[in-house]
């Protein structure tokens, strides 16, 4: 009979009672301290350059506007009808009609004698002579008058100059984002050009052997690269320049070759996968080299790890690989730290306390964030917590944020839930 050999002489670690406690010794940083730790080291890092009114939606303002001319510019009718000098007592009253009439973008260039009324229409300039209207439909025309029953308050149914916004006053701060409604109240007060931040080149990059771009044959333990399109699509979503730097093995001298690129085509490097501290983990360990930022561990749910560095001047977001922590993380760390680069200053998303749909107990160490979504009032929260189930992701509309102590939620009770739309998404 052949002997087997004896075992080599080795024991499993212990079992832990609590896999998810945070390892002794290590120093997880809070998610707070984290971000104002970022808030205060990082800067505006664009130039500024000018643009046209019209193609600057979506752009940082680099400095204040002031209005070009008052809006309105003159006083204008606020309806169809007729105009005089006011204020008119109770009573009926008869005018006689002056012969002309004044309609928006077609001025009477007389004067409207006291004691006359003339025809004007929505936002024709008041002509001089007149400073009250009357609608139409509160009136009778006949024989070149008209007869209606007053009072009638002094400048009713006129907009007086610049009663929206006066020539010289401040319209839009520097660090704006600038809307739709931004672009029209810039055309209504006369600014015509612009001066906006150059838009934030962010370079996004995949790190994994394991993946293959759709569309690509993926054999046995190769899985797609969900990461790169949705983080590409997740930073021209939130207002910055997609820099597609494609994919990565988990091979340490090709992975210090990209991010050279990427650190020459872009002011900030968003990687996902090998942030941990694994033998492939070379995003990692080629921070923690270069070593001009030290790797922050940040205690979160889902995300740690999150590796931050510099690379030859660019700051790394080294993401998590699985989808749902890259994802949050990148909301919640980038997106603050990216407006604040690009310009738009320090931005947190708006949340609401809604009454929950779920019971979760929930143990002191890290904040945490749950897929949700609000029905009916309530916040609901994805089935799984698993961090590689991407289909949550697009099941949620929202997140749900937990704060660092321990939490037992009970249906009813209120919780923290931030849209995405808080995220300009
Ligand atoms: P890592 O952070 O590299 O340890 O990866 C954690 C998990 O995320 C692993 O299951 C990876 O296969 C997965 N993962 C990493 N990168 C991607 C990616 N770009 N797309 C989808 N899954 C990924
Ligand atoms: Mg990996």
């Amino acid at each position: 009979m052949i002997k087997q050999p004896a075992p080599p002489d080795i024991a499993p670690p212990p079992l832990r009672n609590d896999c998810f406690a945070l390892p002794a010794g290590v120093n997880w940083t809070p998610v707070d301290e984290a971000l104002a730790l970022l808030r205060e080291r990082l800067r505006p890092v664009k130039a500024a350059i000018s643009m046209r009114s019209v193609r600057a939606f979506g752009h940082i303002l680099a400095t204040d506007v002031v209005a070009a001319r008052s809006n309105p510019p003159q006083p204008n009718s606020a309806v169809d009808g007729y105009g005089f000098a006011g204020a008119i007592p109770e009573g009926a009253h008869v005018f006689p009609l002056a012969e002309g009439r004044a309609a928006a973008g077609v001025p009477f260039n007389g004067t409207v004698p006291a004691g006359q009324a003339i025809r004007v229409l929505t936002g024709a300039a008041l002509p001089a002579g007149v400073n009250t209207v009357i609608l139409e439909e509160d009136v009778n025309v006949r024989d070149g008058h008209i007869a209606f029953h007053g009072p009638l308050k002094l400048r009713a149914n006129t907009r007086q100059a610049g009663e929206d916004v006066k020539a010289g006053d401040l319209v839009l701060p520097a660090g704006r984002r600038l809307t739709s409604a931004d672009i029209g109240l810039l055309a209504a007060v006369g600014v015509a050009e612009v001066n906006v931040y150059a838009p934030l080149r962010v370079a996004v990059m995949s790190t994994g052997d394991e993946l293959v771009s759709p569309g690509e044959p993926a054999g046995l333990g190769q899985i797609f690269d969900a990461n790169r399109p949705m983080l590409l699509s997740l930073v021209e979503q939130m207002g910055f320049e997609p820099v597609d730097l494609g994919r990565v093995g988990d091979d340490p001298d090709v992975l210090r070759a990209r991010l050279n690129k990427a650190a020459e085509q872009a002011d900030v490097i968003l990687t996902s996968g090998g942030a941990s501290a694994g033998d492939e983990d070379h995003v990692s360990g080629l921070l923690r080299q270069a070593g001009a930022m030290q790797q922050w561990r940040i205690a979160l749910k889902p995300g740690r790890p999150l590796a931050l560095g510099m690379w030859n001047g660019a700051p790394v977001f080294g993401l998590p690989g699985n989808p749902v922590a890259a994802l949050v993380c990148t909301l919640i760390f980038a997106r603050p730290a990216l407006s604040l680069m690009a310009g738009a200053g320090w931005q947190m998303p708006l949340g609401f306390d809604l009454p929950a749909a779920f019971e979760k107990r929930k143990k002191p160490g890290r904040r945490e964030y749950l897929r949700a979504r609000v029905r009916d009032g309530r916040v609901e929260a994805f089935h799984s917590e698993g961090s590689g189930r991407i289909s949550g992701l697009s099941w949620s509309e929202g997140l749900v944020e937990i704060e660092d102590g321990a939490r037992h939620i009970a249906p009813g009770d209120p919780i923290r839930f931030i849209p995405y739309s808080s995220f300009n998404l």
